[in-house]
Protein backbone atom coordinates (compact mmCIF):
# COMPACT_ATOMS: atom_id res chain seq x y z
CA UNK A 1 0.00 0.00 0.00
CA UNK A 2 1.36 3.32 -0.61
CA UNK A 3 1.48 5.99 1.82
CA UNK A 4 2.54 8.80 0.69
CA UNK A 5 1.65 12.05 2.34
CA UNK A 6 2.73 14.58 -0.98
CA UNK A 7 0.93 12.46 -3.46
CA UNK A 8 -3.06 11.93 -3.62
CA UNK A 9 -4.18 9.48 -6.27
CA UNK A 10 -7.04 9.31 -7.99
CA UNK A 11 -8.51 6.03 -9.78
CA UNK A 12 -10.02 6.73 -13.46
CA UNK A 13 -12.40 4.14 -14.96
CA UNK A 14 -13.17 4.11 -18.50
CA UNK A 15 -13.58 1.35 -21.52
CA UNK A 16 -12.94 4.54 -23.93
CA UNK A 17 -8.89 5.47 -24.07
CA UNK A 18 -10.20 9.35 -25.34
CA UNK A 19 -12.38 9.49 -22.23
CA UNK A 20 -9.44 8.38 -19.99
CA UNK A 21 -7.46 11.39 -21.71
CA UNK A 22 -9.72 14.18 -21.37
CA UNK A 23 -10.50 13.62 -17.74
CA UNK A 24 -6.67 13.01 -16.98
CA UNK A 25 -6.24 16.25 -18.63
CA UNK A 26 -9.55 17.72 -16.55
CA UNK A 27 -8.33 16.59 -13.67
CA UNK A 28 -4.12 17.05 -13.71
CA UNK A 29 -2.03 18.57 -11.19
CA UNK A 30 0.91 18.68 -9.92
CA UNK A 31 0.59 16.47 -6.20
CA UNK A 32 -1.70 13.89 -7.75
CA UNK A 33 -1.42 10.58 -9.46
CA UNK A 34 -3.71 9.48 -11.87
CA UNK A 35 -4.51 5.99 -12.07
CA UNK A 36 -6.33 5.25 -15.59
CA UNK A 37 -8.06 1.55 -15.91
CA UNK A 38 -9.76 0.21 -19.39
CA UNK A 39 -11.88 -1.86 -17.47
CA UNK A 40 -13.33 -3.29 -13.65
CA UNK A 41 -10.69 -6.17 -13.46
CA UNK A 42 -7.96 -3.35 -14.54
CA UNK A 43 -8.88 -1.18 -11.55
CA UNK A 44 -8.83 -3.72 -8.82
CA UNK A 45 -5.39 -4.63 -10.16
CA UNK A 46 -4.45 -1.12 -9.49
CA UNK A 47 -6.78 -1.11 -6.61
CA UNK A 48 -4.22 -3.74 -5.10
CA UNK A 49 -0.91 -1.93 -5.04
CA UNK A 50 -2.76 1.65 -4.09
CA UNK A 51 -4.53 3.62 -1.97
CA UNK A 52 -6.52 6.26 -3.41
CA UNK A 53 -8.50 9.38 -2.91
CA UNK A 54 -11.59 9.10 -5.29
CA UNK A 55 -12.56 6.56 -7.90
CA UNK A 56 -13.96 8.23 -11.00
CA UNK A 57 -16.06 5.09 -12.63
CA UNK A 58 -18.00 5.20 -16.00
CA UNK A 59 -21.18 3.38 -15.30
CA UNK A 60 -21.89 1.72 -18.84
CA UNK A 61 -19.01 -0.50 -19.56
CA UNK A 62 -18.93 -3.74 -21.28
CA UNK A 63 -17.39 -7.01 -18.63
CA UNK A 64 -18.16 -5.57 -15.25
CA UNK A 65 -19.93 -2.11 -15.35
CA UNK A 66 -19.04 0.60 -12.79
CA UNK A 67 -21.96 -0.61 -10.51
CA UNK A 68 -20.40 -3.75 -10.32
CA UNK A 69 -16.74 -2.54 -9.66
CA UNK A 70 -18.30 -0.55 -6.86
CA UNK A 71 -20.03 -3.71 -5.55
CA UNK A 72 -16.38 -5.39 -5.50
CA UNK A 73 -14.79 -2.74 -3.78
CA UNK A 74 -18.01 -2.20 -0.92
CA UNK A 75 -16.92 -5.90 -0.23
CA UNK A 76 -13.86 -5.50 0.75
CA UNK A 77 -12.20 -3.72 3.90
CA UNK A 78 -9.44 -2.02 2.05
CA UNK A 79 -11.36 -0.55 -0.71
CA UNK A 80 -14.93 0.53 0.98
CA UNK A 81 -14.10 3.40 2.25
CA UNK A 82 -13.04 5.22 -1.36
CA UNK A 83 -15.27 7.64 -2.63
CA UNK A 84 -16.78 7.08 -5.93
CA UNK A 85 -18.18 9.33 -8.30
CA UNK A 86 -20.14 7.57 -10.98
CA UNK A 87 -20.22 9.23 -14.39
CA UNK A 88 -23.41 8.20 -16.03
CA UNK A 89 -25.53 9.01 -18.94
CA UNK A 90 -28.43 7.78 -17.38
CA UNK A 91 -31.67 8.59 -15.40
CA UNK A 92 -31.73 9.27 -12.31
CA UNK A 93 -33.62 6.62 -11.42
CA UNK A 94 -30.22 4.48 -12.01
CA UNK A 95 -28.72 6.02 -9.37
CA UNK A 96 -31.20 4.94 -6.84
CA UNK A 97 -29.65 1.59 -6.70
CA UNK A 98 -26.07 2.78 -4.91
CA UNK A 99 -28.37 4.53 -1.79
CA UNK A 100 -26.87 2.14 0.08
CA UNK A 101 -23.09 2.57 -0.51
CA UNK A 102 -21.51 2.64 2.77
CA UNK A 103 -18.43 4.72 2.44
CA UNK A 104 -21.93 7.68 2.16
CA UNK A 105 -19.62 9.56 -0.60
CA UNK A 106 -21.18 8.57 -3.52
CA UNK A 107 -21.72 11.43 -6.09
CA UNK A 108 -23.00 11.25 -9.73
CA UNK A 109 -22.15 13.52 -12.58
CA UNK A 110 -23.93 13.41 -15.97
CA UNK A 111 -22.14 13.28 -19.10
CA UNK A 112 -21.71 15.78 -20.72
CA UNK A 113 -19.14 15.95 -17.86
CA UNK A 114 -19.58 20.13 -17.18
CA UNK A 115 -15.45 20.60 -16.18
CA UNK A 116 -15.96 23.31 -13.40
CA UNK A 117 -18.46 20.60 -11.29
CA UNK A 118 -16.35 17.71 -11.88
CA UNK A 119 -12.60 19.74 -10.73
CA UNK A 120 -14.86 21.37 -7.80
CA UNK A 121 -16.40 17.88 -6.53
CA UNK A 122 -12.56 16.30 -7.35
CA UNK A 123 -10.80 18.78 -4.98
CA UNK A 124 -13.06 18.54 -2.09
CA UNK A 125 -12.42 14.74 -2.03
CA UNK A 126 -8.64 15.52 -2.79
CA UNK A 127 -8.46 18.03 0.13
CA UNK A 128 -10.28 15.43 2.73
CA UNK A 129 -8.27 12.60 1.91
CA UNK A 130 -4.91 14.54 2.38
CA UNK A 131 -7.06 15.93 5.68
CA UNK A 132 -7.29 12.33 6.89
CA UNK A 133 -3.72 11.39 5.77
CA UNK A 134 -2.76 14.06 8.11
CA UNK A 135 -4.88 12.97 10.84
CA UNK A 136 -3.52 9.63 10.77
CA UNK A 137 -0.50 10.82 11.11
CA UNK A 138 -0.60 13.06 13.85
CA UNK A 139 -2.35 10.28 16.03
CA UNK A 140 0.49 7.58 15.46
CA UNK A 141 2.99 10.92 16.66
CA UNK A 142 0.45 11.04 19.52
CA UNK A 143 0.63 7.56 20.53
CA UNK A 144 4.59 7.58 20.39
CA UNK A 145 3.97 10.64 22.71
CA UNK A 146 1.62 8.80 24.97
CA UNK A 147 3.94 5.92 25.30
CA UNK A 148 7.26 7.43 25.85
CA UNK A 149 5.25 9.45 28.49
CA UNK A 150 3.92 6.39 29.80
CA UNK A 151 7.24 4.65 30.02
CA UNK A 152 8.80 7.80 31.63
CA UNK A 153 5.93 8.07 34.22
CA UNK A 154 6.46 4.34 35.00
CA UNK A 155 10.29 4.61 35.25
CA UNK A 156 10.15 7.89 37.57
CA UNK A 157 7.45 5.47 40.25
CA UNK A 158 10.69 2.73 39.84
CA UNK A 159 13.00 5.54 40.81
CA UNK A 160 10.79 6.83 43.47
CA UNK A 161 10.33 3.34 45.27
CA UNK A 162 14.19 3.10 44.78
CA UNK A 163 14.67 6.14 46.15
CA UNK A 164 12.68 5.59 48.93
CA UNK A 165 14.35 2.77 49.95
CA UNK A 166 18.28 4.14 49.33
CA UNK A 167 17.51 7.35 51.26
CA UNK A 168 16.48 5.19 54.30
CA UNK A 169 19.40 2.80 54.61
CA UNK A 170 21.80 5.53 55.17
CA UNK A 171 19.44 7.94 57.39
CA UNK A 172 18.36 4.78 59.16
CA UNK A 173 22.78 4.04 59.82
CA UNK A 174 23.16 7.67 60.97
CA UNK A 175 20.56 7.47 63.44
CA UNK A 176 21.98 4.53 64.91
CA UNK A 177 25.48 6.17 64.79
CA UNK A 178 24.02 9.59 66.97
CA UNK A 179 22.90 6.58 68.89
CA UNK A 180 26.05 4.65 69.63
CA UNK A 181 27.91 7.97 69.60
CA UNK A 182 25.96 9.27 72.79
CA UNK A 183 27.22 5.79 74.37
CA UNK A 184 30.70 5.55 72.72
CA UNK A 185 33.32 5.50 76.07
CA UNK A 186 36.45 5.68 74.16
CA UNK A 187 37.88 8.36 72.01
CA UNK A 188 38.72 4.89 69.43
CA UNK A 189 35.01 3.68 69.57
CA UNK A 190 33.72 7.14 68.65
CA UNK A 191 36.51 7.82 65.60
CA UNK A 192 35.45 4.13 64.07
CA UNK A 193 31.40 5.85 64.82
CA UNK A 194 32.40 8.58 62.97
CA UNK A 195 33.98 7.14 59.83
CA UNK A 196 31.01 5.13 59.12
CA UNK A 197 28.58 8.22 59.48
CA UNK A 198 30.69 9.90 57.37
CA UNK A 199 30.58 7.09 54.71
CA UNK A 200 26.81 7.01 55.06
CA UNK A 201 27.13 10.89 54.59
CA UNK A 202 28.97 10.67 51.28
CA UNK A 203 26.89 8.28 49.96
CA UNK A 204 23.78 10.68 51.13
CA UNK A 205 25.41 13.46 49.37
CA UNK A 206 26.43 11.82 46.37
CA UNK A 207 23.09 11.11 45.50
CA UNK A 208 21.32 14.20 46.63
CA UNK A 209 23.95 16.03 44.23
CA UNK A 210 23.41 13.71 41.28
CA UNK A 211 19.73 14.92 41.51
CA UNK A 212 20.17 18.32 41.70
CA UNK A 213 22.26 18.00 38.79
CA UNK A 214 19.79 16.46 36.82
CA UNK A 215 17.25 19.06 37.98
CA UNK A 216 19.50 21.91 36.98
CA UNK A 217 20.28 20.04 33.66
CA UNK A 218 16.44 19.89 32.85
CA UNK A 219 15.89 23.62 33.81
CA UNK A 220 18.88 24.69 31.74
CA UNK A 221 20.60 26.46 34.90
CA UNK A 222 23.94 24.59 34.99
CA UNK A 223 26.78 26.85 34.38
CA UNK A 224 30.08 25.37 33.13
CA UNK A 225 33.35 27.05 33.37
CA UNK A 226 34.58 25.94 30.14
CA UNK A 227 38.42 26.91 29.39
CA UNK A 228 41.35 25.30 27.10
CA UNK A 229 42.14 22.00 28.88
CA UNK A 230 44.56 19.09 28.47
CA UNK A 231 42.54 15.97 27.92
CA UNK A 232 45.22 13.93 30.22
CA UNK A 233 44.54 16.39 32.86
CA UNK A 234 41.08 15.90 33.23
CA UNK A 235 41.68 12.03 32.67
CA UNK A 236 44.36 11.99 35.69
CA UNK A 237 41.33 13.64 37.72
CA UNK A 238 39.00 10.81 36.70
CA UNK A 239 41.46 8.22 37.50
CA UNK A 240 42.23 9.37 40.99
CA UNK A 241 38.17 9.14 41.58
CA UNK A 242 37.63 6.29 40.37
CA UNK A 243 40.99 4.61 41.18
CA UNK A 244 40.23 2.94 44.86
CA UNK A 245 37.08 1.21 43.60
CA UNK A 246 38.82 -0.40 40.95
CA UNK A 247 41.17 -1.18 43.04
CA UNK A 248 38.95 -2.86 45.73
CA UNK A 249 37.15 -4.90 42.99
CA UNK A 250 40.98 -6.67 41.86
CA UNK A 251 40.34 -5.29 38.45
CA UNK A 252 43.66 -4.92 36.49
CA UNK A 253 43.59 -1.20 34.61
CA UNK A 254 45.02 0.05 32.19
CA UNK A 255 45.24 3.58 30.02
CA UNK A 256 46.51 4.62 26.81
CA UNK A 257 46.62 8.34 25.94
CA UNK A 258 47.95 9.82 22.29
CA UNK A 259 51.72 10.81 22.08
CA UNK A 260 50.98 14.64 21.77
CA UNK A 261 48.59 16.59 24.30
CA UNK A 262 45.04 17.27 23.10
CA UNK A 263 43.54 19.81 24.37
CA UNK A 264 39.86 20.52 25.06
CA UNK A 265 37.43 23.40 25.41
CA UNK A 266 35.72 22.08 28.57
CA UNK A 267 34.72 22.13 32.06
CA UNK A 268 37.42 20.43 34.22
CA UNK A 269 35.24 19.25 37.14
CA UNK A 270 32.26 18.43 35.10
CA UNK A 271 34.74 16.29 32.70
CA UNK A 272 36.28 15.01 35.14
CA UNK A 273 32.83 13.24 36.57
CA UNK A 274 32.00 12.01 33.41
CA UNK A 275 35.21 9.95 32.67
CA UNK A 276 34.66 8.81 36.45
CA UNK A 277 31.45 7.68 36.48
CA UNK A 278 31.90 5.60 33.45
CA UNK A 279 35.12 4.08 35.38
CA UNK A 280 33.01 3.68 38.49
CA UNK A 281 30.45 1.82 35.98
CA UNK A 282 32.94 -0.25 34.43
CA UNK A 283 34.53 -0.89 38.20
CA UNK A 284 31.01 -1.71 39.78
CA UNK A 285 29.13 -3.84 36.48
CA UNK A 286 32.08 -5.79 36.16
CA UNK A 287 33.06 -9.44 38.53
CA UNK A 288 35.87 -8.98 40.65
CA UNK A 289 39.53 -9.22 38.85
CA UNK A 290 38.26 -7.86 35.81
CA UNK A 291 39.57 -6.11 33.24
CA UNK A 292 38.87 -2.25 32.73
CA UNK A 293 40.59 0.08 29.93
CA UNK A 294 40.64 3.63 29.11
CA UNK A 295 41.89 4.27 25.70
CA UNK A 296 41.69 7.79 24.04
CA UNK A 297 43.15 8.95 20.39
CA UNK A 298 42.74 12.08 18.12
CA UNK A 299 40.75 11.46 15.31
CA UNK A 300 39.74 14.39 12.28
CA UNK A 301 38.56 17.38 14.86
CA UNK A 302 37.71 15.22 17.57
CA UNK A 303 38.76 12.45 20.45
CA UNK A 304 37.51 9.53 21.18
CA UNK A 305 37.40 7.98 24.66
CA UNK A 306 36.74 4.78 24.95
CA UNK A 307 35.95 3.02 28.60
CA UNK A 308 35.83 -0.75 27.98
CA UNK A 309 35.63 -3.37 30.34
CA UNK A 310 34.89 -7.26 30.22
CA UNK A 311 31.72 -7.19 32.79
CA UNK A 312 28.19 -8.13 32.60
CA UNK A 313 27.42 -6.25 29.33
CA UNK A 314 24.41 -4.62 28.10
CA UNK A 315 21.32 -6.55 26.68
CA UNK A 316 20.76 -5.22 23.62
CA UNK A 317 17.32 -3.91 23.71
CA UNK A 318 18.81 -1.70 26.59
CA UNK A 319 21.12 0.03 24.98
CA UNK A 320 19.06 2.51 23.62
CA UNK A 321 17.78 3.17 26.52
CA UNK A 322 20.84 3.38 29.07
CA UNK A 323 21.20 7.12 28.55
CA UNK A 324 17.54 7.95 30.05
CA UNK A 325 16.89 8.40 33.57
CA UNK A 326 16.36 6.12 36.02
CA UNK A 327 16.74 3.47 33.31
CA UNK A 328 18.83 0.27 34.66
CA UNK A 329 18.95 -3.16 33.81
CA UNK A 330 16.77 -5.21 36.01
CA UNK A 331 19.70 -8.16 36.22
CA UNK A 332 21.85 -5.50 36.90
CA UNK A 333 20.18 -3.88 40.42
CA UNK A 334 22.28 -6.01 43.04
CA UNK A 335 25.36 -4.56 41.39
CA UNK A 336 24.17 -1.27 41.32
CA UNK A 337 25.48 -0.21 44.93
CA UNK A 338 22.44 2.24 45.42
CA UNK A 339 22.74 3.31 42.64
CA UNK A 340 19.47 4.82 41.00
CA UNK A 341 19.78 5.39 37.16
CA UNK A 342 21.17 8.69 37.45
CA UNK A 343 24.51 8.32 36.34
CA UNK A 344 24.72 7.74 32.45
CA UNK A 345 21.87 10.34 32.31
CA UNK A 346 23.91 13.13 33.43
CA UNK A 347 27.01 11.92 31.67
CA UNK A 348 25.02 11.98 28.33
CA UNK A 349 23.78 15.54 29.04
CA UNK A 350 27.06 16.56 30.04
CA UNK A 351 28.77 15.29 27.21
CA UNK A 352 26.09 16.75 24.71
CA UNK A 353 26.40 20.77 26.87
CA UNK A 354 30.46 19.96 25.48
CA UNK A 355 29.14 19.23 21.96
CA UNK A 356 29.78 15.86 22.22
CA UNK A 357 28.32 12.08 21.81
CA UNK A 358 28.48 9.02 24.14
CA UNK A 359 27.25 5.14 23.09
CA UNK A 360 27.85 2.63 24.25
CA UNK A 361 28.33 -0.79 22.65
CA UNK A 362 27.98 -4.53 24.08
CA UNK A 363 27.78 -7.78 22.32
CA UNK A 364 24.85 -8.59 25.41
CA UNK A 365 24.90 -10.31 28.82
CA UNK A 366 27.97 -11.45 30.15
CA UNK A 367 30.26 -10.11 27.31
CA UNK A 368 31.57 -6.78 28.81
CA UNK A 369 30.52 -3.01 27.58
CA UNK A 370 32.94 -0.39 25.96
CA UNK A 371 31.02 3.40 26.15
CA UNK A 372 32.34 5.95 23.57
CA UNK A 373 32.71 9.62 24.60
CA UNK A 374 33.43 11.88 21.57
CA UNK A 375 34.74 15.30 22.00
CA UNK A 376 35.70 18.10 19.50
CA UNK A 377 38.90 18.86 19.87
CA UNK A 378 39.38 22.76 21.46
CA UNK A 379 40.30 25.80 19.54
CA UNK A 380 41.67 27.56 22.69
CA UNK A 381 45.27 25.60 22.12
CA UNK A 382 48.26 27.86 24.20
CA UNK A 383 50.28 28.97 21.94
CA UNK A 384 53.34 27.33 23.93
CA UNK A 385 51.93 24.37 22.35
CA UNK A 386 51.63 25.11 18.73
P1 LIG B 1 23.38 3.22 38.25
O1 LIG B 1 23.34 4.17 39.37
O2 LIG B 1 22.27 2.23 38.26
O3 LIG B 1 24.73 2.60 38.05
P2 LIG B 1 23.79 4.61 35.71
O4 LIG B 1 22.93 5.65 35.10
O5 LIG B 1 25.21 4.92 35.92
O6 LIG B 1 23.05 4.18 37.04
O7 LIG B 1 23.69 3.33 34.78
C1 LIG B 1 22.43 2.89 34.35
C2 LIG B 1 22.44 1.40 34.14
O8 LIG B 1 23.31 1.08 33.06
C3 LIG B 1 22.99 0.60 35.31
O9 LIG B 1 21.98 0.35 36.25
C4 LIG B 1 23.49 -0.66 34.63
O10 LIG B 1 22.41 -1.56 34.47
C5 LIG B 1 23.92 -0.18 33.25
N1 LIG B 1 25.38 0.03 33.14
C6 LIG B 1 26.07 1.18 33.25
N2 LIG B 1 27.39 0.99 33.04
C7 LIG B 1 27.54 -0.33 32.79
C8 LIG B 1 28.68 -1.17 32.50
N3 LIG B 1 29.91 -0.68 32.41
N4 LIG B 1 28.44 -2.48 32.29
C9 LIG B 1 27.19 -2.98 32.36
N5 LIG B 1 26.09 -2.24 32.64
C10 LIG B 1 26.25 -0.95 32.85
Amino acid sequence: MTADLHKVSFLLVDDLEENLLSLEALLKREDLEILKARSGEEALELLLRHDVALALLDVQMPGMDGFELAEFLRGSERTRHIPIIFVTAGSADQQRRFRGYEAGAVDFIQKPIEADILRSKASIFFDLYQQRQQIASQRDKLAEVTQALRDADRRKDEFLAVLGHELRNPVAALGAGIHLLQKAQTPDRTAAICTQMDRQLFHLSRLVEDLLDIARISEGKISLQKQPIELATILQSAIEAAEPNLKTAGHTFSVALPDKPVWLEADHTRMAQVMANLLNNAAKYTPPGGSVSLTARQTDGHVQIDVADNGVGIPLEMQSQIFQIFAQVDEHREQSAGGLGIGLALVHQLVALHNGSIDVQSEGQGKGSTFTVRLPVGEGVPSSDL
